[in-house]
């Protein structure tokens, strides 16, 4: 004879395996840290009357552990964690753990798991305690999820170069929403270009500020070339690229000039080169917005030169930049 809770558990149990199995595109993160212990990941449940599945009040982080001689390592650890907690303090979470704990979850999750590279996933959301709009009387929860993830936007937008189209979805205005915090409810305005571009069989959106000038990627910062000088989107309503500013020290060690600008996207059609940084996009070229070619319409030299700089420096091959990685097993 089974009781009802019986039946509601195995339920349960059977929805769990068919969610991790399937549910979330198949992604497989092996163990993950959550709220300070190493689970399994069909272990790292929340309930659905979670605070931040309604609102989107979550901050999390996308970083890359690179496979190096010296056996994996973080890229630009401190400055992800920084960002994170950054986050918090914009959307007022007080985090229950201290930057130097989320950098051990980091790396602890990443050896756990034995991944020669991974994609490394923090995030810091608001519990369920109460469903009213203010999640202040919400506890403040975290996780650190990993798994393996290669070339964000295909290998085809590397080798080819990635096909944009700009979105009739705007980039929020400073006082809308806060571009400088990774947040979870920041993402609707991405998913929605994301769609509409994936859709219309684009790689990626390009997306503009409410004044019509060029704001950033759902994912990534823009770069471009104009007479030799490469020029990057500066902050405004974007969210600050550790990517951007590394491939920006690079540029500069490379002897190129580098500019900030605020640009339209007339002038990005005229652009020599285009590519785009990320954490998951990395350097990607970009060939094609809205159906003009960008230069020679196949993926930059000088865009693919530092993407092979960069893909360097992450993977601890140039000595200029090992201060930007922590090795996972010391
Ligand atoms: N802009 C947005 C909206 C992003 O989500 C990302 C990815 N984190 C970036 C830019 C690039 O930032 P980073 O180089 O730090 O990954």
């Amino acid at each position: 004879m089974t009781t009802a809770a019986e039946a509601v558990a195995a339920s349960n149990a059977k929805a769990v395996v068919k969610a991790s199995a399937g549910g979330d595109q198949g992604i497989d993160a092996g163990l993950i840290w959550f709220n300070g212990k190493i689970v399994p990941q069909e272990e790292a449940q929340v309930s659905v009357l979670t605070h931040a599945l309604h609102y989107g009040t979550s901050v999390f982080e996308g970083i890359r552990a690179y496979s190096t001689s010296r056996g994996p390592a973080i890229f630009r650890l401190h400055e992800h964690t920084q960002r994170l907690f950054d986050s918090a303090l914009i959307l007022r979470m007080p985090v229950p753990f201290s930057q130097d704990e989320v950098n051990r979850a980091i790396l602890d999750t990443v050896r756990v798991n034995n991944w020669p590279a991974c994609y490394v996933r923090p995030l810091i959301w608001r519990g369920g305690q109460t469903l009213g709009v203010n999640p202040l009387p919400c506890p403040v929860q975290a996780m650190v999820a990993t798994w393996e993830w290669g070339a964000y936007l295909g290998d085809d937008a590397i080798n080819k170069g990635a096909r944009l189209i700009t979105s009739a979805w705007v980039r929020l205005p400073a006082n809308a929403m806060p571009g400088k915090a990774k947040a979870g409810g920041n993402y609707v305005n991405s998913v929605l270009a994301r769609m509409d571009a994936v859709s219309a069989g684009f790689d990626e959106a390009l997306l503009l500020d409410q004044s019509g000038f060029v704001a950033e990627g759902t994912g990534e910062n823009i770069f471009f070339l104009k007479k030799g000088v490469l020029h990057v989107i500066s902050h405004s309503v974007n969210l600050e690229g550790i990517t951007r500013a590394s491939v920006m020290q690079i540029a500069r060690d490379m002897g190129l000039e580098v500019q900030e600008v605020m640009a339209t996207r007339d002038q990005l059609y005229a652009a020599e080169e285009i590519f785009m940084t990320g954490t998951a996009a990395e350097v990607t070229p970009v060939s094609e917005i809205d159906y003009r070619p960008i230069g020679s319409g196949k993926a930059g030299p000088i865009s693919l030169d530092l993407r092979q700089r960069y893909l360097k420096a992450v993977t601890g091959q140039d000595t200029r930049y090992e201060h930007w990685l922590t090795y996972v097993n010391v």
